[in-house]
């Protein structure tokens, strides 16, 4: 008979959003007549921009003629949109990479997690805590040692360089579910310890676009040493509202190695490289030349003004909060407000007093690890009516 990989038997169940949909949809049985406000969601809800939409319709008249019909494309994505990305870095972030550093991903879930592809067993990995839990459940299906970072108030929830050594380090930056965002000097040390030790970071930049404090860095590779340290996701999810549609883009620079056990150094562009032609077929055309588009002037400012609404939303439950006196972290460069739950609550008695108080839907931020435990996450990603109501029905409980 096959044996499965017992590691899998390691994971946790992941209970956080299947407990609290439970709870919400008891609460709806009980009370009918209540109108829940869900901010617990790290779902969009605003639709693809206009210049998307036209790029994806023209790209499927493409698909309909034989002159411009596409089949199977290059599997780590087209020049056209590999070029728009490589333009973005050096325009907005001053950052000059190479074509053939960017893969065009689904998604940054899905290249977060098969990067543990290119890497041993044996090494031992640093998550912070709480986190995005897809960096926990994948080391544990590939059976490394996790040390967790602990990330709390102390630190405004950006943890830095331990002690001692490590071989990967996790970093997200603005951070789900914290909202908190790293500063150029506190990257810059954990550069400089990821090339002291040969460590590298896997640094997670799904949420640059919401970066509003000037100065912060939104890539890695802002950050001098960078190039020899870390592999950078982003994800189109968020910054344009592709979550459905999936899009993102991965960077492994050409100077990045890692030993084999032969002590040799080899490149991880080329294990990537080899890794998405063999086990990777490409994100479909339609898809790419949509992604193509929010590149554009007509792009960047159209999904500008969606990131700002969705700021508006964050401002406002900022503001709520403030006017509470309950203490908060993010939402300035992130979507995700991370409250501390008032009178000493913990995170799931906040949650089942706010849904039978209020009727509002949070993420209760033991969910995402320890640490998390005694907050709260809201997002920005509902709309302005829906905000308002709620931080309007939570200050009357708070
Ligand atoms: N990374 C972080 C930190 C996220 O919060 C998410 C989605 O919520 C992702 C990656 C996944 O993004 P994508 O939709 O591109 O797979």
């Amino acid at each position: 008979m096959a044996h499965i990989n017992e590691n899998f038997l390691s994971l946790k169940q992941s209970y956080l959003f299947s407990e609290v949909a439970k709870r919400v949809s008891a609460f709806s049985e009980r009370h009918p007549e209540k109108k829940i406000i869900r901010m617990g969601i790290g779902d969009v809800t605003l639709p693809l921009v206009d210049c998307v939409i036209d790029s994806m319709h023209q790209a499927v008249e493409d698909m309909a003629k034989k002159e411009t019909f596409h089949g199977y494309g290059p599997e780590q994505g087209y020049d056209f949109l590999r070029t728009a990305i490589q333009e973005y870095y050096q325009q907005e972030m001053g950052v000059s990479l190479n074509l053939d550093e960017i893969f065009i991903s689904d998604g940054a879930k899905s290249d977060v997690g098969n990067i543990t592809d290119l890497f041993s067993a044996e090494n031992t990995v640093l998550i912070p805590d709480p986190v995005y839990p897809v960096y926990v459940d994948t080391n544990q299906m590939l059976g490394t040692k996790i040390v967790y970072l602990q990330a709390d108030e102390n630190n405004g929830f950006c943890p830095m360089p331990p002690e001692q050594g490590a071989d990967l380090i996790y970093l997200c930056s603005p951070n789900n579910p914290t909202g908190a965002a790293y500063t150029r000097q506190q990257l810059k040390e954990w550069v400089d310890y990821a090339n002291r030790y040969g460590a590298i970071i896997l640094f997670d930049a799904a949420y640059e676009a919401f970066v509003s404090e000037q100065g912060l860095p939104r890539s890695i590779f802002e950050i001098e040493g960078a190039k020899t340290c870390a592999i950078e996701f982003c994800s189109l999810s968020k910054t344009a509202g592709f979550t459905g549609t999936r899009c993102g883009y991965t960077v492994v620079p050409k100077a990045l190695t890692a030993k084999s056990e032969q002590e040799k150094e080899i490149l991880l562009n080329q294990l990537w490289l080899r890794r998405q032609t063999t086990k990777f077929n490409g994100v479909s055309y339609i898809v790419q030349r949509g992604a193509a588009a929010v590149f554009t002037q007509q792009g960047k400012r159209q999904t500008r003004e969606n990131i700002s609404y969705y700021r508006e939303n964050a401002r406002m439950i900022g503001a709520a909060l403030t006017e509470k006196g309950i203490p908060y972290f993010g939402g300035i460069n992130s979507p995700y407000i991370w409250m501390k739950c008032p009178n000493g609550m913990d995170s799931w008695e906040f949650f089942d007093f706010l849904l039978e108080n209020a009727a509002v839907v949070g993420t209760p931020g033991a969910g995402f690890g320890n640490n998390g435990e005694g907050f709260f996450r809201l997002t920005a990603f509902s709309d302005h009516e829906s905000t308002a109501e709620a931080m309007e029905r939570m200050k009357k409980i708070l």
